[in-house]
């Protein structure tokens, strides 16, 4: 649970990041910046709910007439609420007190998840004004989890992991990816989620194939399962992915040597990315970790995605660990380590974890065995 005053910091962080960017307000719509701030998690509608954060004056929450009872209830800090009913204008109501610092053009940040039909009309109530997305100032919080943020994603990992514990040790061969993928959101809820978000159940050639979603594919015996799940506690994301191996009782079935060859090379890169991580560390270079040793092994090419992504509110949000990103690590972030190789049309492996990035270095949330799950069902 996020204590109240959590958010009441947050919004004087946010409204001082503005003051020192420059900019003269911070509109943020319905999506996971409102969430962040005020606690409040309010259904996406083409009326306008809008939190509108300036460096000089308290925050206000603009909402739709209807919206008002709902936002009282779940606003869980200290922001005036502004109601419009449906013959308002709601875009002037919101830029109604915002003002350009001294000899500018007024400067607005909006939520990076609002929708374009908000952001037209409300570039159509200030024409003059310049518009950047709110990651600009409000990146640098968000990154930073706090304790009770972590502890929540820890909730979500050791939830996660106790899933895949679950269905390594059920039955497989002979049922659809499908059918495992719903099982695996029924188990996600029934180990404390709040909602089941994505289940990737990729059987056979489906493994080499990274954001494969669940088809009717039969699963049979001798080939690898990929299992990538995750849901959300409290709004903080678990997202855990295994690789297991089903034999259908038979030793014969058993992985073959390439297959054994490059699970091993991804359990190496995991392991070696995921022991990288430091404060300083620029997030690029945790990616290169993992990839110079898939590299040295003979699949570069066959790594074909980034090593990981932020977590927290959003499924994938900053840091990116990618090459190319130069942004140094700093205690608090979070983020997957999640190397894989895909041999297209035959087989996959991936492994992943979420990782804390701490002061003295990295904390590993999921608990589940890293290892190749070669498992009878
Ligand atoms: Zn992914
Ligand atoms: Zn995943
Ligand atoms: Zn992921």
């Amino acid at each position: 649970m996020i204590p109240p005053e959590r958010y009441a910091e947050r919004l004087a962080g946010l409204a001082a990041a503005a003051r020192s960017g420059g900019v003269d307000a911070v509109l943020v719509g319905v999506g996971p910046d409102l969430e962040y701030l005020t606690g409040y998690r309010a259904m996406p509608l083409e009326r306008l709910t809008m939190l509108v954060v300036t460096p000089g004056s308290a925050p206000v929450l603009v909402v739709p007439r209807l919206e008002r009872a709902a936002a009282e209830v779940e606003v869980r800090t200290d922001v005036t609420i502004d109601t419009w009913d449906e013959t308002d204008d709601p875009y002037a109501l919101a830029l109604r007190d915002v003002a350009a610092g001294p000899n500018e053009a007024l400067h607005l940040a909006v939520s990076d998840r609002l929708w374009a039909s908000h952001l037209l009309r409300l570039q159509a109530t200030r024409p003059a004004a310049r518009f950047v997305p709110a990651s600009t100032v409000l990146r640098g919080l968000r990154m930073i989890k706090d304790a009770d943020e972590i502890e929540l994603l820890r909730r979500a990992a050791h939830a996660a992991d106790r899933v895949v514990g679950q269905i390594a040790a059920g039955r497989l061969v002979g049922r659809t990816e499908a059918d495992v993928a719903r099982e695996v959101r029924e188990r996600l809820v029934a180990e404390g989620h709040e909602e089941a978000h994505f289940a990737i159940v990729g059987s056979g050639p489906n493994s080499a194939s990274p954001h494969h979603d669940a088809s009717d594919r039969v699963i049979q015996p001798g080939e690898p399962v990929v299992l990538d799940i995750g849901g959300t506690i409290e709004g903080y994301g678990s997202d855990i992915t295994r690789t297991l191996w089903v034999t259908g009782g038979d030793p014969a079935n058993g992985p073959d040597e390439e297959f054994r060859r490059l699970f091993e090379l991804v359990r190496e890169a995991q392991a070696e990315a995921s022991a990288a991580a430091r404060p300083g560390m620029p997030a690029e270079r945790v990616d290169r970790v993992a990839r110079g040793i898939i590299e040295a092994g003979g699949y570069g090419a066959q790594f074909i995605h980034r090593l990981g992504h932020g977590i927290g509110l959003e499924g994938h949000e900053e840091p990116y660990l990618v090459a190319g990103n130069d942004e140094p690590l700093a205690a608090g972030h979070a983020f997957s380590i999640e190397p894989g190789i895909y041999l297209e049309g035959r087989y996959g492996a991936r492994i992943e974890d979420i990782v804390v990035c701490g002061r003295d270095g990295p904390t590993v949330l999921n608990r589940a065995a890293r290892d190749l799950y070669v498992v009878d069902g």
